[in-house]
C-alpha cells in the first residue's frame, strides 16, 4: 500500500512539526496529511542556519561535498519506489512517470555534484611580476522556490546546483505537493549533510518570498513557476540587487513538416503531450502542421489521445493521471469553451471526467483562430492545439508570435529544415524528431518572458 509521509519543516538539521494546511490527493480529493506552516521565527532560524551552514560548507573540500551529495543521490535511488508512491498520491502523475522523475532528479544531482569538482578559475596574462587570478566563489545562501508539477526534480535541480557550488540554501517547496521535496531533503540529511546547509520551509508563498528575498543574508533567488509570479519575484530581487534565476512558463510550438510520417508523428505527439498530463513548462502545445499531411496527423493524434487510459496514477496501467489541482480543471474548461465558441473543432476529449478527482482527458482541438485564448495563454494541462500551415516560414512566424520562448519541437527529415529551425525559432531548447526537451547534461533555460 502506498504511504504518505508526515511532512515536517527542516531547519538547522532539525525536523520540526507544525500545524498548517491540508494536502489533497487529486485522484479522489481526500486529505493525505498536513503541510506545516513556518512562522517568522522559523524563517529567522532558517536564515541564521543558512548563514552558519554556508560558512561550514564553503570551507568543506569540494571532493567531500561531492561525496555527500552523491551519497544522497544513491539513497534516493534506493528509495525510489516509496518516494514515487508518495508523489503520485500528492500530484497525481502515473507511478512510472513519478519514478522516472525521481531518477532524472538523481541524474541532475549526480551531474551537478561532479561538475562542482570542476569549478576552475583562470590566470590572466599580465605585466611581469603581476598575476591576475579569477576564482569562482560560491555566492552565498540561496532562497529557492519550487512548484507543484515536478515535486522532486525541480527542488533537486535547485538544491544540487546550490550545494555543488558550495552555497547553502533555504528551499520553499510547494505546499500542494510537499513530499517530493521533503523526501529529497531527508536523503541529504541521511547522507550526512552538515546542519544548516539545507533548510526546508513551507507556508504562505507570498509571505515567505517577501520576507526572505530582502534579507541581506540571502545572496541569490531562484524560482520556478508562473510568469506573473516570476516577474514579481525578479523585481523584488532586483530592488535588493540580487541575481535571480527564473524558470517560468512556456507555450511550446511543434512544427510538423510534410516530409514525415503523419500517422506515426501524430501518435507520438499524443504520448509527448500526455506526460504529466501536460502540466509541464516545456509541454508541446501549439502544433503547426503542413497542409498536405494535416488531416492525417490530426486524426492519428486524436485517435491515440482517445486510447490513453485515464485513472488513478497508482494503477500501473494508467497513462494519464488526474490534474494536480482544481485550478487546472477550471482552466481547461475555460480554454476549451472559448476555443469552441471561436469555431475550433474538438477531435478528442474536451470535458472533465466524473466529478470526484480532477480527471480531464487528453483534448485535441483543431482549427483554432489566432485569437483563441488557448493559443495565447499557457494551458498547463492536457490540451493540444492543432493548426495547418502552408509553409515552413509561416510555421516559424507563428511559433515566434508569443512572448514565450522556452521549448520548441520540430519533426522533419530534412537537414536544411532542421538547420533553419535551429537558427530561427526563438527558444532556449529546440528538439528535433523527439519530445525530450532537456537532460541532466544539457543546459536548460529560455528567452523572452520564459526567463
Ligand atoms: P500561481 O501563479 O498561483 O503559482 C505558481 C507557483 O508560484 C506556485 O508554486 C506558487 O506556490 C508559487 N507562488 C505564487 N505566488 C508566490 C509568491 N508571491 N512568492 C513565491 N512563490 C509564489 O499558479 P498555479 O495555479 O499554482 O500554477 C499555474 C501556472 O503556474 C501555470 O499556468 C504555469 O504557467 C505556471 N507554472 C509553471 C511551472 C514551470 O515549471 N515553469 C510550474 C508550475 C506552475
Amino acid at each position: 500500500m502506498a504511504e504518505y509521509p508526515l511532512i515536517e519543516l527542516y531547519i538547522d538539521g532539525q525536523w520540526k512539526r507544525a500545524s498548517g494546511q491540508p494536502i489533497i490527493n487529486p485522484a479522489d480529493e481526500s486529505v493525505l496529511g498536513t503541510v506545516p506552516t513556518a512562522t517568522k521565527a522559523d524563517l529567522d532560524d532558517a536564515l541564521a542556519a543558512a548563514e552558519k551552514g554556508f560558512a561550514i560548507w564553503r570551507s568543506t573540500a569540494p571532493a567531500k561535498r561531492a561525496q555527500i551529495i552523491l551519497k544522497a543521490a544513491a539513497l534516493i535511488r534506493e528509495r525510489v519506489d516509496v518516494m514515487a508512491a508518495a508523489m503520485t498520491l500528492e500530484q497525481g502523475k502515473p507511478i512510472e512517470q513519478a519514478k522516472l522523475e525521481i531518477l532524472r532528479g538523481c541524474d541532475i544531482i549526480e551531474w551537478d555534484a561532479t561538475e562542482g569538482l570542476r569549478l576552475y578559475g583562470r590566470v590572466i596574462p599580465s605585466e611581469p611580476g603581476m598575476r591576475h587570478t579569477v576564482l569562482r566563489q560560491p555566492i552565498g545562501p540561496v532562497a529557492a522556490f519550487s512548484p507543484w508539477n515536478f515535486p522532486m526534480s525541480s527542488p533537486a535541480r535547485k538544491v544540487a546546483g546550490a550545494l555543488s557550488a558550495g552555497c547553502s540554501i533555504i528551499l520553499k517547496a510547494s505546499e500542494e505537493t510537499p513530499a517530493g521535496a521533503f523526501q529529497l531533503v531527508r536523503a541529504f540529511h541521511d547522507a550526512g549533510l552538515p546542519a544548516g546547509v539545507l533548510n526546508l520551509v513551507f507556508g504562505n508563498p507570498a509571505e515567505i518570498s517577501e520576507y526572505l528575498i530582502p534579507q541581506s543574508r540571502i545572496r541569490l533567488v531562484t524560482f520556478t513557476g508562473s510568469i506573473p509570479v516570476g516577474k514579481h519575484l525578479a523585481e523584488m530581487a532586483g530592488r535588493y540587487m540580487k541575481p535571480a534565476i527564473m524558470e517560468l512558463g512556456g507555450h511550446a510550438p511543434v512544427i510538423v513538416c510534410d516530409d514525415v510520417d503523419p500517422v506515426a508523428t501524430g501518435a507520438a505527439s499524443a504520448i509527448g503531450k500526455s506526460r504529466n498530463a501536460g502540466q509541464v513548462c516545456v509541454a508541446p502545445t501549439r502544433f503547426f502542421v503542413q497542409e498536405s499531411i494535416y488531416e492525417q496527423f490530426a486524426q492519428s493524434f486524436a485517435e491515440r489521445a482517445s486510447q490513453l487510459k485515464v485513472g488513478n496514477g497508482l494503477d500501473p496501467s494508467t497513462q494519464l493521471g488526474p490534474l494536480a489541482n482544481s485550478r487546472r480543471i477550471d482552466a481547461m474548461e475555460t480554454l476549451v469553451a472559448d476555443a469552441k465558441a471561436k469555431g475550433a473543432r474538438v477531435l478528442a476529449g474536451g470535458q472533465r471526467i466524473g466529478n470526484r478527482g480532477y480527471f480531464f482527458p487528453l483534448t485535441v482541438l483543431a482549427d483554432l483562430p489566432d485569437d483563441a485564448r488557448a493559443m495565447n495563454e499557457e494551458p498547463f494541462g492536457p490540451l493540444a492545439l492543432v493548426n495547418p500551415v502552408k509553409t515552413l516560414d509561416e510555421a516559424i512566424e507563428k511559433a515566434n508570435a508569443l512572448p514565450f520562448g522556452l521549448a520548441a519541437y520540430a519533426f522533419t527529415k530534412s537537414a536544411s529544415n532542421a538547420e533553419r529551425l535551429a537558427e530561427s525559432v526563438e527558444v532556449g531548447n529546440l528538439s528535433i524528431n523527439h519530445f525530450v526537451a532537456s537532460v541532466a547534461e544539457t543546459p536548460f533555460g529560455g528567452v523572452k518572458d520564459s526567463g
